[in-house]
């Protein structure tokens, strides 16, 4: 169960790259399916893996080799830990409640983050 919950973390931690990457741009956080920004190759499930596909690609996309940031495992493992700490803590119930309640802190703090440097890099070019 904690396991369970622990991914859970990991998964909504790479939405919260997604969202971070896409809502200051405008675009839609359903459509397309997740892509390399270089290249446009769809990603796979071995690159969508949170941590361990970024672990495994080396950080870098399989096709174009550009360089994907070392924030997305960051960003997926604090969303993990945010999850796995309350579920330890308190167990799984009333765990789960708050460790979602931290992730959505999280996210909003990452996506807000994403859209200040996003439009300070705008204000710059
Ligand atoms: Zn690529």
């Amino acid at each position: 169960m904690s396991a369970y919950l622990l991914f859970l973390g990991l998964l909504l931690g790479s939405f919260i790259n997604l969202a971070a990457d896409r809502l200051p741009r405008g675009e839609s956080i359903v459509r397309p399916r997740s892509h390399c920004r270089a290249c446009g190759r769809q990603l796979n499930t071995i690159d969508l893996l949170p941590v361990l596909g970024y672990a495994l690609r080396g950080g870098r996309c399989a096709t174009c080799r550009s360089r994907i940031g070392a924030s997305s495992p960051i960003v997926e493992a604090i969303a993990g830990v945010c999850m796995a700490v309350p579920v330890i803590w308190l167990g799984p119930w009333p765990g789960a409640v708050a460790g979602l309640v931290l992730v959505a802190c999280w996210g909003l703090a990452v996506t807000s983050l994403a859209a200040r440097r996003y439009a300070s890099e705008r204000a710059a070019r």
